[in-house]
């Protein structure tokens, strides 16, 4: 029985408990663009919309092999659980990993959690109160943003442009956000082919946005999956190269080997470490044993660099596929052309709305997913994000073809 002195009441929703609910539940409403997703999980309808790494670039028989012998030599320790702050082993590889990306750490500050998903979860439930504020690009990774509302957090967008975070526009938000007294929690950035824009933030930025973060006393989270995923050039090294004690780092497996291991890391200064570690250990007691030695298994035998690269080919061919495709078809519209990651950021002529469109998408057979998602504030109407990371080439060039179709077919009404 509910206590709350009061009978639900079925009127508010179907849904007997409604009113039992916490309050901070309110932002966990399913939005009709994800009703809209199961009609365009139909095979005929291209989806340009979800971020699914192509794991069938990933030969089975490595993966089968390591958990073989997982199995075979470890399997005791496998099926059981294991520490809260992750396999030894395993956080030693993961500092390699990061060495790619110019972090030098050591694996006492790295945290295993369960995908990237779950630190970003552990993080904003160490730091976030009800009312407080958080920094964070215009557009942002939309199921950040869900877990800040969860946390009855705001999130004041920052401005970027094909540089990515414009720092002059952060420290103007810092500043009218302090005029009215409002306590900013941390910056959230995805600094490195960002999800959604597709844009990079360059490295005088880097640094500038670091010392104007140091300057105010605020926290940066940097969350980088795609930092290893570039088509030419390298990207510049990562922020927490930078600043050691002032930004905590995310990254995951998701998107260099496969995201049904569930299994990403923080790597945070130290006092912020053991609140993580804390908070992972109250939340799931330990990361999966066995997918976490099955990975370690994989970078000790595997050519695993090898395998990066073969993604970034992969990928690099379909982003090729979708910019050819948007010249070809919609050649008076613009789009970040990314250097690296799974998205494309494509602006619609001004009197478009990009969610309304998305049924008519849908009854083309094209999915994407309308810019407004990736907002708190309800802007990014007139942007679409497009990913390449999933369909064929052959696919995306005629997904593109049919979204040309809706958006002119819009203009002409
Ligand atoms: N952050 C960003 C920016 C992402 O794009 C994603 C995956 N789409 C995640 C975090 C979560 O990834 P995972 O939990 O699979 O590591």
């Amino acid at each position: 029985m509910i206590d709350n002195g009061s009978l639900p009441s079925a009127g508010n929703n179907l849904d007997p408990w409604y009113s039992a609910y916490a309050k901070r539940t309110a932002g966990l409403a399913a939005s009709e663009v994800r009703a809209l997703f199961a009609v365009a999980s139909r095979p005929e309808v291209v989806s340009l919309a979800g971020g699914m790494p192509y794991v069938s670039a990933l030969p089975e028989d490595l993966v089968i092999g390591a958990m073989d012998r997982v199995m075979h030599e470890q399997g005791p320790v496998a099926l059981q659980y294991g520490s809260g702050q992750g396999v030894p082993r395993l956080r030693e590889q993961i500092t390699e990993v990061m060495a790619l990306e110019g972090i030098s750490a050591s694996a006492d500050d790295v945290i295993v959690t369960t995908g990237s998903q779950h630190a970003l979860e552990l993080f904003a439930k160490l730091f976030l109160d009800p009312g407080d504020l958080v920094l964070a690009e215009g557009p942002s990774y939309v199921t950040a943003l869900v877990i800040f509302k969860s946390y009855q957090a705001e999130v004041d967008h920052v401005p970027m442009d094909e540089h990515g975070l414009i720092p002059e526009a952060l420290r103007e938000h810092i500043a009218s956000a302090r005029a009215v007294g409002r306590r900013i929690k941390f910056l959230y950035t995805i600094p490195t082919f960002h999800n959604p824009a597709g844009v990079t933030l360059s490295w005088e930025r880097r640094l500038e946005i670091l010392e104007i973060c140091r300057e105010n006393g605020i926290l940066v989270l940097e969350d980088n999956p795609y930092g290893l995923l570039y088509f030419d050039r390298k990207p510049p090294a990562a922020m927490r190269s930078i600043d050691e004690e002032g930004v905590v780092y995310l990254g995951t497996f998701s998107k260099t080997l496969a995201p049904g291991f569930r299994v990403g890391w923080a790597l945070a200064p130290h006092a912020i470490r053991e609140k993580l570690i804390l908070a992972n250990e109250a939340a799931v007691l330990s990361p999966s044993s066995f997918t976490q030695l099955v990975i370690s298994q994989y970078l000790s035998e595997a050519d695993w660099r090898g395998q990066i690269d073969t993604f970034r080919g992969v990928y690099r061919e379909r982003k090729e596929a979708m910019i050819d495709a948007l010249e070809e078809h919609l050649p008076e519209l613009s789009w970040t052309n990314p250097n690296g990651g799974f998205y494309v950021w494509l602006t619609l002529p001004q009197n478009l709305d990009s969610k309304a469109m998305l049924p008519r998408a849908v009854t083309e057979l094209v999915a994407y997913t309308p810019g407004t998602a990736f907002y708190a504030n309800g802007d990014g109407a007139q942007n679409i994000r497009l990913s390449f990371c999933y369909p064929t080439p052959e696919s995306i060039r005629v997904g593109v073809r049919r979204l040309a179709t809706v958006i002119n077919g819009e203009l002409d009404l």
